[in-house]
């Protein structure tokens, strides 16, 4: 199974109360989080590897990854890796940190997502282009501290509170986490375009085309008057939130779920249509077991 849009057979169900099921065009595991996975799955690393930190943001993932002899470790617990391998997650690293581990015997398998290499090529070729470099994004992703991690200067700006940090700077070059969303990036460019000082913004999308398809069919699903978004995916997964968020800020009932036992019958007295959707990191067995439930429940 290659999962890039994660399509279960049928696309939208009308249960025998009348109530509406609809799942979004395109949603759950992105190829960068699949290949990822696949790669620490290989039996030849059966015992012999640890990924340092969440290979995923899931914990139905993370648990079959150890249930098939992968360690995992979190970023401050390198020093007691006991394997010969050890894997970059799809999220990326720095090139200090690659190094680090090579330096220290370690063989690393790096699955470091191709959009995510883009990210930090373009993220240097504005830098090299002589712009001060921004990446708008949250500060302690792993993502984004990969990024920055490769950059002599740059700043992380998540919203225009941190608009302090470009004091002084008058050529930006920006760049984006690439789980973002694109609304929210062009408003803070916008912004940083009317800052004062500032002479020249620079601008390069790097969301991600998995990411901005899973957006772009939760936009479908508000088009056709869900009045409640259920998003499966790990609770510390960023993309997740935003997918939520998506749909709570059109005013829509959302909740956000690891998996079946999450759902709340509660949540659906009166509701008529049901939009269901998840991150990209969301194995297709979750999804499938959250929509049977829904199902289930609704009646
Ligand atoms: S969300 Fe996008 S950038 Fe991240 S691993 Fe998936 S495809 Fe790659």
């Amino acid at each position: 199974m290659r999962p890039t849009s994660g399509r279960l057979p049928a696309c939208a169900t009308v249960t025998p109360a009348g109530v509406r099921i609809t799942l979004a065009q395109a949603m759950g595991t992105c190829f960068g989080v699949q290949d990822a996975i696949d790669l620490a799955l290989q039996p030849e690393w059966r015992g012999r590897l640890t990924v340092v930190g969440q290979l995923v943001h899931n914990p139905q993932v993370t648990e079959r990854l150890r249930a098939n002899g992968v360690m995992i470790v979190e970023r401050d617990q390198i020093s007691t890796i006991a394997t010969e391998a050890v894997m970059i997650t799809a999220h990326g690293a720095s090139d200090t940190t690659k190094r680090y581990l090579s330096d220290h015997g370690f063989t690393v398998l790096d699955a470091t997502c191709p959009l995510v290499i883009r990210l930090h090529k373009l993220a240097r070729f504005l830098e090299t282009k002589g712009y001060f470099t921004v990446v708008i994004g949250e500060e302690n992703h792993v993502e984004v501290r990969g990024v920055v991690g490769n950059l002599a200067r740059a700043a992380v700006v998540h919203d225009e509170s941190d608009f302090h940090r470009l004091v002084g700077e008058t050529r930006i070059g920006v760049v984006s986490q690439t789980t973002n969303r694109l609304e929210k990036v062009l408003t803070l460019v916008d912004a940083i375009r009317a800052l004062d000082g500032v002479r020249e913004v620079r601008f390069i999308d790097t969301i991600c085309q998995p990411v901005k398809e899973r957006q772009q069919a939760i936009h479908t699903l508000l088009s056709q008057d869900i009045d409640l978004g259920i998003v499966i995916g790990g609770l510390n997964s960023a993309n997740t939130r935003k997918l939520k968020d998506l749909i709570a800020d059109r005013g829509i009932q959302a909740h956000h779920i690891e998996n079946a036992a999450g759902i709340d019958r509660g949540w659906f007295t009166g509701k008529r249509h049901i939009g269901i959707t998840a991150g990209t990191s969301t194995p297709q067995d979750v999804i499938e077991a959250v929509y049977d439930e829904v199902k289930r429940v609704v009646g």
